[in-house]
């Protein structure tokens, strides 16, 4: 093949020889950062190859159960290999957690009794968890149980403001939760490390205070998890990292013993815990999507970084940075207004697998605050560790994007998004 069949191919899926030879002189700009990632991957490869064969994965366990799915053995085997690869004693893997935000809302609500406070000390959380916590009302909030709800705010420069949170440490807080992805909000992702040095900072205040880390977006992103430095449960969901692609639904809580029983009795019903759950047959995606997820996970920052690269060339501000190192996939690109959003995710569409022929539109989507706009051209629908970008139609109008089963895919998505900008004059190439 030569360079001018490949760009005749990008030609052909609409993409201008103009976009193709500044997006290689992109490439050869970050080639160097690429590398560093692959290692990355390539420890993590191991670390679960390890744990499979630690705990003796074998064709079996992919067989399917149904009805109460007593003794599972798929089911149980996975969970050991989850516990093994965040380092925890337990761990909750499961089709019956719908998503991320049930995983999340079980994991608090498991730990919290009426009269106990809750703090976060990353900020305001994810969107979701607003109604999960009670800080936007809703039915069956943890709010309406009693619970009670701090937050300490993350400095102006992204640190801990250790102060406040040494300050807030009352006697009824019994967790703290930590968000490790930006989620959608324009602040920067925190790193294990840091994630580490608040944990140790809390315990030596109390030690009997748990620590959430809602993990979503950040696994296999580094070589060590929130739970290698003192987290008593990380949770995410399994149709972004840790499913690979593969996983259809799911999400899972890793941790302390004490902490996933708790979350067992709570998920399921008391006296049940993690004794029921047939696995209906889709353990073979869950071991295979895990087994996958590290170079999935590579895939999508390589892609995310790509993005960062191409698109502050062009004066637009991204978060992370163009240089800064990652510690989750997500990024975000301000665009300053609407018609950048929605011009990016439909480049984002068109450039999908699936349902590429399909224009998005903004709509009021249950649990968000403002219209969002998706592009989500997904063999699972919704999924984002597939390449997918969604942006909240209020200002500063960023788009967050993220995942990419393949780095080749990432590219030509990104490339889209960023020729129909150009298409639409909000980009000039000259
Ligand atoms: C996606 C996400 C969630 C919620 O997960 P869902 O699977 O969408 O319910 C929670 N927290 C963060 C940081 C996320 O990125």
């Amino acid at each position: 093949m030569t360079m001018n069949e490949l760009k005749e191919m990008y030609n052909s899926l609409g993409i201008s020889d103009e976009v193709y030879d500044y997006a290689e002189e992109i490439c050869e700009k970050i080639s160097e950062r690429f590398h560093k990632i692959d290692k990355i991957a390539e420890y993590n490869q191991l670390k679960v190859v390890g744990a499979m064969q630690k705990n003796k994965v074998a064709e079996a366990h992919f067989a399917p159960t149904t009805g109460y799915g007593y003794n599972d053995l798929g089911r149980d085997t996975l969970e050991k290999v989850y516990a093994d690869i965040f380092h925890t004693e337990d761990a909750l893997v499961r089709p019956q957690i719908t998503c991320g935000t049930h995983a999340l809302g079980t994991a608090l609500s498991a730990n919290l009794r009426p009269n106990d406070k809750l703090m976060y000390i990353s900020g305001k959380p994810y969107d979701t968890l607003e109604e999960v916590i009670g800080i936007r009302e809703s039915v069956g909030s943890l709010a309406e149980y009693g619970v009670l709800y701090d937050q300490v705010d993350l400095l102006e420069n992204g640190d801990f403001d250790f102060e406040k949170i040494k300050e807030k440490i009352t006697p009824d807080l019994k967790v703290i939760g930590i968000q490790r992805s930006k989620g959608y909000a324009t602040r920067p992702t925190l790193s294990v490390e840091k994630i580490g040095e608040v944990i140790k900072f809390i315990k030596e205040i109390r030690s009997d205070i748990i620590v959430m880390v809602d993990n979503c977006y950040g696994e296999f992103v580094e070589t060590i998890e929130p739970s290698d430095v003192g987290a008593d449960m990380v949770v995410g969901s399994l149709i972004k990292n840790p499913g690979g692609g593969l996983a259809p639904i799911g999400g899972y809580i890793c941790g302390t013993k004490e902490c996933i029983e708790k979350c067992a009795y709570r998920l399921t019903t008391p006296g049940l815990g993690k004794e029921v759950g047939a696995n209906l047959g889709i353990m073979g995606t869950f071991y295979q999507g895990l087994f996958l997820a590290p170079t999935v996970v590579a895939s999508a920052l390589k892609g995310a970084i790509f993005a960062a690269n191409l698109f502050a060339g062009h004066g637009f501000k991204v978060i992370p940075d163009e240089k800064e190192e990652r510690f989750d996939i997500i990024q975000a690109i301000e665009f300053g207004k609407p018609e950048g959003v929605i011009a990016f995710c439909k480049g984002i569409q068109a450039a999908a697998p699936v349902d590429s022929y399909l224009t998005p539109e903004p709509w009021d989507m249950p649990g968000y605050d403002a219209p969002v706009i998706m592009a989500a051209g997904t063999f699972v629908s919704g999924s984002s560790i597939e390449l997918s970008a969604d942006g909240p139609i209020k200002p500063p109008y960023a788009v967050y994007f993220q995942g990419g089963l393949t780095w080749q895919h990432a590219k030509l998505g990104i490339l889209k998004a960023f020729q129909n900008m150009v298409d639409d004059e909000l980009i000039s190439l000259k």
